[in-house]
C-alpha cells in the first residue's frame, strides 16, 4: 500500500536510519526507501567488518554490528521500508487540497509523502567492474565486490584485485579464513593503501602466505558452472600465468552518481551535492531536506555523525514544517 506519509526518506545508511528515529520520536509516519537490498548504506556495503571508533558513545564498534544498531533505533517506530527500489522522479501534486510530493521509483510508487529528506549518500552506488567480456556472467559464480561475510570464503584459494586499502585490508583480514596464499593483484608497482599494511602484506608474502602481482591484471576467468582459476597477464612482460582461483575478489571502489536525483532541480553543492541551509538542512526545494554525505554546504566533513546529527535537524524541522510549529527539541528520555 502506498499511503500518504508524512516524510520519506530516501537512502537507508546511517545519516537514513537516523532520520527515521527522530521522524518517529516526533510522531511522524515514516517511509524508508534503499535501492540495495540492505540496510546499511557504505557502513554495510563497503567495510561491514571494519571497526569504526569515532561515533559518539561507540569507543569501538564493527560496521555490522553499527548497521544493526542504527536500524534498532531507526526503525523502532515502524517506518514502511521498501529495499531494492531505486527513487528516480520527484512531482509536487495536490492531494484533497494538500499539496503533497509523488516519489517514483524503478520499480514501485507513487509514494506519497508531505516531506522528502534525502539521505543518499554518494547516490545508489555500484562497483567498478573489470573490463573483460562477459564478466558479468560470473556473477553468483565466484566473482565478488564485497567482502560480506568472511565465511563464504573459508577454505577457499582468493585472488584480490586492487590497489586500495580495501584490497589490502581484506589480503589481511582473510588470512584466518581463505586458503593461503591469497593472491594479490594490482595494475601498478606502487599501492595506494597504507604503507603499515602494504608492509604487513609483504612481510606475509616471506611467510607464502600472500602472492603480490603487480604491474599485472586480471585476463580472464577459467570454470565451468564456477570459478576455477584466472588468467593473470604482467603488463611489462607480457607473460600470462593461470592461478587458482575459486573467489574472485574486486575491489576497484564503486561508481556512484546522484541519477535521477540531479535532475529534479535541486541547487547543487559542487558536483556531487545537494545545497542545503544547514540550519535547517532545507534544501532548495521546499519541503525537500538532505542529510548526511548527499548535503552540501561550505565546511561540510562527510562522516557518519556529522550525517547523523543533519539527520535530527532535517527530521526536526520536516515535523515542524508539516505542523506549521516551531523547531523545539523533544528530550527522548523517559
Ligand atoms: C572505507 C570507509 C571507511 C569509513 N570510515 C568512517 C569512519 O571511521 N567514521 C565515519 O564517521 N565515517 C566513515 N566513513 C564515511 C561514512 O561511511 C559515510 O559518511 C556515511 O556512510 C554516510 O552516510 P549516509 O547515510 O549519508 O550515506 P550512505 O552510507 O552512502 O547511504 C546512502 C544510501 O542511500 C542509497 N541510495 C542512494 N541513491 C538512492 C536512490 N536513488 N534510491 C534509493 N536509495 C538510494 C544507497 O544505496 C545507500 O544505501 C567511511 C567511508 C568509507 C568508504
Amino acid at each position: 500500500m502506498n499511503d500518504l506519509v508524512d516524510i520519506t526518506i530516501l537512502g537507508a545508511g546511517p545519516a537514513g536510519l537516523a532520520a527515521a528515529y527522530y521522524a518517529g520520536h516526533r510522531d511522524a509516519s515514516v517511509r524508508i526507501i534503499e535501492s540495495l537490498e540492505q540496510l546499511g548504506g557504505q557502513v554495510a556495503a563497503v567495510y561491514p567488518e571494519k571497526h569504526v571508533y569515532d561515533v559518539a558513545g561507540h569507543p569501538k564498534v564493527l560496521g555490522t554490528k553499527l548497521v544493526e544498531l542504527c536500524a534498532e533505533q531507526g526503525l523502532q517506530y515502524g517506518p514502511d521500508v521498501r529495499l531494492g527500489e531505486e527513487v528516480q522522479t520527484l512531482e509536487r501534486l495536490s492531494q484533497n487540497g494538500e499539496e503533497v510530493l509523488a516519489i517514483g521509483t524503478d520499480s514501485g510508487g507513487p509514494y506519497l509523502t508531505r516531506a522528502l529528506i534525502i539521505t543518499a549518500g554518494h547516490g545508489a552506488f555500484e562497483p567498478r567492474k573489470l573490463g573483460i567480456e562477459g564478466i558479468d556472467d560470473w556473477e553468483g559464480k565466484g566473482i565478488h565486490y564485497f567482502v560480506r561475510e568472511k565465511d563464504v570464503f573459508r577454505d577457499r584459494t582468493c585472488v584480490i584485485v586492487g590497489g586500495g586499502d580495501s584490497a589490502l585490508d581484506w589480503a589481511l583480514g582473510l588470512q584466518d579464513t581463505a586458503k593461503t596464499p591469497i593472491a594479490l593483484v594490482h595494475r601498478r608497482d606502487n599501492f595506494r593503501a597504507l604503507e603499515s599494511s602494504v608492509n604487513e602484506a609483504r612481510a606475509l608474502e616471506g611467510e607464502g602466505r600472500v602472492r603480490f602481482f603487480t604491474s599485472c591484471e586480471v585476463r580472464e576467468l577459467h570454470g565451468d558452472g564456477s570459478l576455477q582459476a584466472v588468467s593473470i597477464e604482467n603488463t611489462k612482460t607480457g607473460d600470462v600465468e593461470q592461478v587458482p582461483c575459486e573467489a574472485l575478489i574486486t575491489l576497484l571502489g564503486f561508481h556512484s552518481h546522484l541519477g535521477a536525483i540531479a535532475d529534479w532541480g535541486l541547487e547543487l553543492h559542487g558536483k556531487r551535492q545537494l545545497m542545503i541551509d544547514p540550519t535547517t538542512c532545507e534544501t532548495t526545494l521546499p519541503g525537500v531536506y538532505a542529510a548526511g554525505d548527499v548535503a552540501g554546504y561550505e565546511g561540510k566533513i562527510t562522516l557518519s555523525t556529522i550525517g547523523m546529527g543533519e539527520a535530527a535537524i532535517a527530521a526536526n524541522n520536516a515535523g515542524a514544517r508539516i505542523r506549521g510549529e516551531k523547531v523545539q527539541p523533544k528530550y527522548s528520555t523517559d
